[in-house]
């Protein structure tokens, strides 16, 4: 018979810090641990697992969630009892058998339902308890020496396990609010301006997105490479960032650093840090190894961007174009192609000027944009010409699609020096499979209605012949 204690009614009236469910380890990882103890459970087939260890000088516990009340407050105690004097404990009642074994000021337990289990059962349960618990001890151990390495850890696997740039960026506001236990965001910086990127979830929402003031504390950061603290109601994102009825305005921009480039800002909200906060020295590594991850995965960003989009009017370009239809041309889906040029465009250049004429594409693209559902292609082809693309989508609403198109470019006049100058398009549109039996013959056909639209005398959508 294995040594017994019957001490849990000593466990009763302790003063010991319960948090059911969760046990806050500095460094080793709660999940690792509680997902430890239910590979431990299911081993052994008990209805419940406990495991206790020392946080910050008080005991917490994990586990026991599984089962009834009456289980959980008896186990939960043995195993409180077994953290702090260090020994095995083997409770027999009726219905459960309970098996603890402790090491201060770690613990471990479980609960199996019924009385007649073999002794050699009970002796192979304290061993793997007994292991389970110096596992704990050797983790907290590792973890308390090399901290700042294992937080370096979890940022390089957290942050460079992201695809995107969005997706880095989310993954390093999330990490940067549990470090700190604060609301962050992630603000880059591009050219002569400063835009608040990601936000975590302790943080206000709306600010995603927000383009800073080049006066914002947080553009000072980025200015100067320097950290700079805001107290109080003085906002850390400046005077440009419109009322938003945000619980905290103070806050700490700490530049983020490619090299000598600052790439950004990493903010985290509230009051400034005393210089010796714990906080302080998790969030370093991940503020060194931030800016160069930042700066790698933009320049994949701008690259990729780059060669799809038109520089003027930020459409999808031509090869990006074409990309997307050979695509198509494998499907079976029926699409609508329409083709978008400017009338008497050359005048508009010879009238007003060159620059004139690049607003004027880009005053067109905002429109086709804004007319076209999301899913919808909408690319700048030529000079002043556009194709925008309509997957899944029958010629019956592709013509109004194009006939929308028309009508608001011609009663959305550009605005230029003061002056309005209207502008007129002329649509050619084909369908597959309605007008166009091949797909690969959709561009002639958009095409070659163009052309007769212009003839017609322009400002006006032409549907292609029915062809092969
Ligand atoms: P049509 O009604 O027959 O289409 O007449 P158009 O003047 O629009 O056609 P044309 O093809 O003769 O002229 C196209 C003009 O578009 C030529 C050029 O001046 C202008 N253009 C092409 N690319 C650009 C550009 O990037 N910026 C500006 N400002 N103009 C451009
Ligand atoms: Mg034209
Ligand atoms: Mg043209």
């Amino acid at each position: 018979m294995l040594a017994a204690g019957g001490g849990v009614a000593l466990a009763v009236g302790w003063t010991i810090r319960w948090r059911p469910g969760r046990l806050r380890r500095r460094g080793a990882s709660p999940l690792a641990l509680g997902e430890v103890l239910d590979l431990l459970r299911q081993a052994y087939g008990a209805t419940a697992a406990w495991a206790v260890g020392a946080v910050e000088g008080a005991l917490e516990l994990v586990g026991g969630q599984d089962t009834d009340a009456e289980t959980r407050r008896r186990g939960a105690a043995l195993v409180q009892l077994a953290s702090v004097d260090g020994r095995l404990h083997v409770v027999h009642d009726p219905e459960m058998l309970y098996i603890a074994v402790g090491d201060f000021p770690y613990a471990a337990g479980l609960a199996l339902e019924g009385s007649a289990h073999p002794e050699a059962l009970a002796d192979a349960i304290a061993g793997a308890l007994r292991r389970f618990v110096a596992g704990m001890r050797l983790a907290e151990e590792q973890s308390a020496i090399p901290r700042a390495r294992i937080v370096a850890g979890r940022v390089s696997r957290l942050v460079a396990g992201a695809l995107t740039l969005e997706g880095m960026a989310r993954a390093a506001v999330e990490l940067g609010q549990q470090l700190t236990h604060r609301g962050v965001a992630l603000v880059m910086a591009t050219g002569d301006h400063a835009q608040i990127v990601a936000v975590s979830g302790a943080a206000d929402r709306r600010l995603a997105g927000v383009q800073l003031s080049i006066d914002s504390p947080v553009a000072r950061a980025i200015a100067t490479g320097i950290p700079v603290a805001t107290r109080g109601a003085e906002d850390v994102f400046g005077p440009g960032v419109p009322e938003r009825r945000r619980s905290e305005r103070a806050g700490t921009a700490y530049p983020l650093l490619d090299g000598a480039i600052v790439v950004g800002a990493f903010v985290v909200l509230g009051p400034p840090f005393d210089a010796d906060a714990p906080a302080l020295d998790d969030l370093s590594p991940l503020l060194n190894d931030l800016g160069p991850r930042l700066a790698a995965a933009r320049a994949v960003h701008d690259a990729e961007r780059r060669a799809v989009v038109d520089p003027l009017t930020g459409l999808r370009n031509r090869r990006e174009f074409e990309r997307v239809l050979s695509d198509a041309r494998s499907g079976k889906d029926g699409a609508t192609l329409i083709y978008v040029d400017l009338d008497h465009f050359k005048k508009l250049n010879d009238t007003l000027g060159h620059p004139a004429g690049d607003a004027a594409l880009k005053h067109v693209a905002r429109l086709l944009e804004a007319a076209v559902r999301t899913g919808d292609l909408v690319a700048r082809i030529g000079g002043e010409e556009f194709a925008v693309w309509l997957p899944r989508t029958p010629l019956r609403e592709g013509i109004e699609v194009a006939e929308r198109i028309r009508r608001t470019v011609a009663d959305k006049p550009l605005t230029w020096s003061s002056s309005v100058y209207p502008l007129t398009t002329s649509c050619g549109i084909a369908s597959y499979p309605e007008l166009v039996g091949n797909v690969l013959n959709l561009q002639a056909a958009a095409d070659a209605a163009l052309y007769r639209a212009k003839e017609l005398g322009r400002n006006r959508v032409e549907k292609a012949g029915r062809t092969n």
